[in-house]
């Protein structure tokens, strides 16, 4: 039903998803940050391998959606490429624009040259539910690393469901809360992982912005930065 690919991209290993519903080959990528001719050579010409997969697809992929998590540059930084390649509107929380108005900067600060950012035509309401490619994604707005960072829980029904957590949670650790402009807040942050995540099934897989894959449940019981202030 979906086969999910990950490419770790730019020098801070971003995990950027490329999500394929297997019954239509219809695809969405989640947090193109970089990468972007790899990923579209891939995807388009079948060219070259990401660098994990979950699932199998050997059809023609045809590109439906590009969805983010949060707007710092690793995770937004190609998306004026992949955008016109692909001829696509752009989701991402409207809390996290002024960020990536910044994007060009910081990634010019960390040594990358990227274009002009782009502008997200459309904006994720805490709650909401969209369907891309045929596959329902229920929006968690969970605010503290950014003013606008947003986990997008693919909802399953043959399986556990997928989290795609940007930089909210890793495994055995969180989002930074220190990086500027950005409007990071370590208390906020934990209560939304306490709030909006830890509700979740047990067996939900999270795939974090960087790092190993997680579930809900294996963090629930065990990520020190949670355990420590119960
Ligand atoms: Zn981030
Ligand atoms: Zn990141």
């Amino acid at each position: 039903m979906v086969c999910i690919a990950h490419f770790f991209v730019t020098a801070l290993a971003q995990r950027c998803s490329v999500v394929t519903n297997t019954n239509t080959g219809e695809t969405i990528i989640i947090d193109g940050g970089g990468d972007s001719n790899r990923i579209i050579q891939w995807i388009d010409q079948g060219i070259g391998e990401p660098d994990a997969i979950l699932g199998q697809f050997d059809g023609q992929r045809k590109v439906v959606a590009l969805i983010n998590t949060h707007a710092h540059f690793d995770h937004s930084g190609h998306i004026p490429f992949l955008k016109s390649h692909y001829n696509l509107e752009w989701w991402l929380h409207s809390d996290d624009d002024y960020l990536q108005s910044l994007a060009q900067e910081s990634g010019a600060r960390w040594g990358f040259d990227l274009p002009p950012p782009a502008i997200a035509e459309n904006s994720w309401i805490h709650g909401e539910k969209h369907t891309f490619a045929g596959l329902e994604f229920e929006i968690i707005h969970t605010p503290g690393h950014t003013l606008g960072g947003c986990c997008l829980n693919l909802k399953l029904e043959e399986g556990p469901n997928h989290l795609f957590a940007g930089d909210t949670l890793f495994q055995g650790s969180i989002g930074r809360t220190d990086l500027p402009d950005t409007g990071g807040d370590l208390e906020l942050l934990l209560q939304m992982i306490r709030t909006r995540l830890w509700p979740l099934a047990d067996d939900t897989v999270v795939h974090p912005g960087h790092g190993p894959l997680t579930t809900i449940g294996e963090e629930k019981r065990y990520n020190p930065f949670l355990n420590k202030y119960h």
